[in-house]
């Protein structure tokens, strides 16, 4: 799941919010937007979401961290031995002493038990992962470790604690609904101690009932040669693991190159800067440079001028819309002016401005 809004705004809070603004934050818009305020209003529910999810992210200091300097936070790229927690919806490292305002703990309570017993697909994960310059041109075998939530190994992701019995909800009296009343209205809603099934299961003591718990795994992708910055590679079924069954979400791989010092990416066109002696620009010679294959020997024409940009045709990275093409190199020529202090060296190019006396100058005016 990736933060495309900004978190900030989300909570209403700016930049340099305290942890404590951020609790008040969240707990005044919690109050607002909770479902079981505004229920069937899916614009509510869906607030509420983002809300939770601001709040799980900036009352994290690592994970507020991370936000801040990268613009969004995705479950699973912090190294695992920071984030052995439980991932997703969910209310962990909210500390309730000090929390003075009784109500809230019922926001929380109810949350939990409003989860929906049927089986629901599990969310996409991503991961971001860091490669060199040269690995993103030839390509490469990543390994990683990510955490994801898996089917809980005591009750096989039922939820249902090993050995006890179902049995009829006792709020709604088996039929999921429950009658409210409000003033002279009537109406009905939907169990929430049940989510509607009219069932009890006695909660699996592993995983909250939830059936899900969050596990470490190594996994393995090819990068294909030529990925760049932001290229996004999908494993499928490597998210989340759905809920009651359902099946899992994908884990994304988002790529991001390091910069070269040399070489410049952009798109498959490969750029970089070359410098040259006036005499060598002015006389034309052959010099080697540096291509991600090794080096080259290119032909510098005379009257070569500063800024000038040599293609090298198929030497740029391996193109991922078109297998088996490749961009170009662009190389940019910059030439050095010889610092000279000596009379020799002032006297010989006195001379050469004689014996060329143009005016670069002259067509400006
Ligand atoms: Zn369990
Ligand atoms: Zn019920």
């Amino acid at each position: 799941m990736i933060s495309k809004d900004d978190l900030y705004i989300i909570l209403e809070i700016d930049r340099e919010a305290s942890l404590n603004d951020i609790k008040r934050a969240f707990r005044k818009l919690a109050r607002r937007y909770h479902p079981d305020i505004n229920p069937g209003d899916r614009h509510a529910e869906e607030r509420f979401k983002r809300i939770t999810e601001a709040y799980e992210i900036l009352s994290d200091p690592l994970k507020r961290e991370f936000y801040d300097v990268n613009g969004f936070y995705s479950n699973g790229v912090l190294e695992p031995s920071q984030k052995d927690k439980t991932w997703g919806f969910s209310f962990q490292g909210f500390n309730f002493s000090q929390n003075s305002e009784s109500d809230f703990s019922d926001i929380f309570s109810f949350a939990r038990r409003s989860e929906p017993r049927e089986p629901q697909r599990g969310q996409d994960l991503e991961y971001a992962i860091s490669i060199s310059f040269e690995e993103s041109v030839k390509g490469r075998r990543a390994r990683f470790n990510i955490v994801r939530m898996d089917a809980c190994g005591i009750c096989g992701g039922s939820g249902q604690e090993p050995g006890s019995r179902e049995r009829s909800c006792g709020d709604c009296g088996g039929t999921g609904k429950i009658i409210r009343t409000k003033g002279h209205l009537q109406f009905t809603v939907t169990c929430g101690d049940c989510g509607g099934s009219g069932r009890r299961i006695k909660a699996c003591g592993t995983c909250d009932g939830g059936g899900l718990t969050s596990r470490a795994e190594m996994v393995e992708i090819d990068l294909p040669p030529g990925v760049a910055t932001a290229s996004r590679l999908r494993i499928p079924g490597k998210g989340n693991a759905g809920r009651l069954r359902g099946p899992a979400g994908d884990l994304y791989v988002v790529v991001r190159v390091e910069e070269h010092p040399f070489f410049k990416r952009i798109g498959d066109n490969i750029h970089c800067a070359i410098p040259l002696t006036v005499t060598e620009a002015a006389l034309g010679t052959k010099i080697q440079i540096p291509t991600i294959d090794g080096l080259a020997i290119v032909r510098i024409p005379p009257g070569t001028q500063n800024g000038q940009q040599l293609r090298m045709r198929g030497r740029g990275a391996p193109s991922l819309l078109n297998p088996g093409l490749r961009g170009d190199q662009y190389v940019e020529v910059k030439v050095v002016v010889p610092r000279v202090a000596d009379e020799r060296s002032k006297q010989i190019l006195r001379e050469l401005a004689k014996l060329n006396p143009g005016d670069p100058r002259s067509n400006l005016w």
